[in-house]
């Protein structure tokens, strides 16, 4: 599809439904000469030249890349007319394409009955799960692990409920039997396990956390911001095949979190949560004098702690999901390629006498750091800060993220590594973009290669 065609096209087809409502004039105030907007775009443009091509398959850094044009479609022309999903009387279409692309989200993850919504982010949909945590468990705290995303940590603190981290072993996941200790104090309420954690792409065994939180009286959140669309994986043909436990058992956990903005092809700004139990939107009550007024269906923002959200944001991701569903076969067919890009690679630096294996990658997050003598902390942490700045800086660039492993966790895989310090940067690549999976080889010759020269 041809991005600039259909950017043509979405103003027409705005253009065309305004044009019933008869004609008008624009006011003068909100007129802008073309001189001076070409001025203005020009130094924009420029101004935007300084970024790095998350686009590119030689990035393989951060969580980042473009959205799908069927979303910048979605997005621009439902922007044209800006409706607000807080409430129908702010626009019943993307408040139904809403509902429609949650009801897919939750068809993935198994959900036989759901309650929610899109939110701005990952961090206000853990928020909203969180919220539910406490008002279902009060007095008690949530157990989440110490490779859990920050924001779990800071809104327990912002909802006034004691945090509990708990350690991770070896492979980046949550430890049960320190769970277990954790939850025997009866101190906890919820249990939120990550599947797919942000720093290594760790999945926690939801399978295995859930029978001790059902013993002890315990809520389960899980956290898929990053991976929850790797579901569409579990128990896949071929070599991208991620094992289907904890990801089936998800099905049976009360919320869950993810974020279209990192896997789902969307534009910041689209994040979404999902209970179980549709009766938790009890807590969300509120009346609202402003809103309200079209019907008395259930509007959104009666189940959401935001107001104002960009209900352009849910005609893209229904517009998305139109062409590119959460199936094995739509959207499932690009976290293959970003999967089978992983594995490649880290059968390359398996092989490598210059890079190591940090850890072998669950989903498409590659951790490696590189081999120097003495084999110790110090110097891996020097050469990778020194490898990503000379990658950046190359005639031929790539672009790679360095991670902060304490000496534990290091030590815990990488027994020989002398800890001389109290940590190491390690390097990290998500490989994110399907184009990955066919520049693995070039990238890897151009990180040993920096890894050699020094
Ligand atoms: C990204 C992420 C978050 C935070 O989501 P935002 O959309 O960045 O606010 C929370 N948890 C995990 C596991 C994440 O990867």
């Amino acid at each position: 599809m041809d991005l600039h065609h259909w950017l043509g096209r979405a103003t027409h087809a705005i253009q065309d439904w305004a044009d019933t409502f008869g004609p008008y004039q624009a006011h003068p105030s909100l007129l802008v000469d073309d001189d001076r907007f070409a001025a203005a775009f020009g130094e924009l443009a420029g101004r935007l030249k300084d970024n790095y091509p998350f686009f590119h398959p030689h990035y393989a850094g951060q969580m980042l890349k473009p959205p799908h044009p069927a979303a910048v479609v979605g997005y621009v022309t439902a922007m044209l007319i800006n409706p607000n999903n807080h409430a129908l009387d702010g626009g019943p279409a993307t408040a139904a394409m809403e509902r429609e692309a949650v009801a897919q989200l939750a068809s993935m993850f198994g959900y036989d009955t759901h309650l929610g919504h899109l939110t701005t982010s990952g961090t206000i949909a853990n928020l909203e799960a969180l919220f539910v945590a406490r008002e279902l468990h009060p007095g008690r705290g949530v157990a989440y692990s110490e490779d859990a995303h920050y924001t779990h940590g800071r809104m327990c603190h912002v909802l006034g409920l004691k945090g509990h981290p708990v350690p991770t072993d070896d492979h980046g996941r949550m430890d049960l039997d320190a769970l277990e200790d954790t939850l025997r104090t009866g101190e906890v309420g919820t249990v939120v396990v990550t599947t797919g954690t942000t720093g290594l792409g760790a999945v926690d065994p939801v399978h295995e956390v859930l029978p001790l939180a059902e013993r002890h009286g315990v809520r389960v959140h899980v956290d898929a911001a990053y991976g929850g669309f790797f579901t569409l994986l579990a128990g896949a043909d071929g070599p991208e095949a991620l094992p289907a436990e904890p990801w089936r058992a998800i099905a049976r956990c009360d919320s869950v979190v993810v974020d279209p903005h990192k896997h789902g092809l969307q534009p910041y700004g689209c994040g979404a949560v999902l209970f179980r139990d549709p009766e938790v939107g009890r807590f969300y009550l509120h009346d609202s004098p402003y809103t309200y007024f079209t019907s008395a269906e259930l509007h959104l923002g009666e189940i959401s702690l935001e107001c104002s959200r960009a209900g352009a944001s849910a005609a893209a991701l229904w517009l998305t999901f139109q062409l590119l569903p959460p199936t094995p076969d739509g959207l499932g067919q690009i976290l293959a390629a970003g999967r089978r890009a992983a594995l490649k690679w880290a059968d390359l630096i398996d092989a490598s006498q210059y890079l190591e294996l940090y850890q072998q990658p669950e989903l498409d997050i590659v951790s490696y750091f590189p081999a120097v003598e003495p084999a110790a902390l110090t110097g891996i942490d020097a050469a990778s800060a020194r490898i990503l700045t000379d990658g950046m800086t190359s005639p031929d660039p790539i672009f790679l993220s360095t991670l902060r492993a304490d000496h534990e966790a290091f030590t815990a895989r990488h027994p020989q590594i002398t800890a001389d310090t109290d940590g190491a940067r390690i390097l990290r690549s998500v490989l994110m973009k399907p184009e990955s999976e066919h520049h693995i080889e070039h990238l890897h010759i151009r990180i040993e290669h920096l890894a050699r020269t020094r």
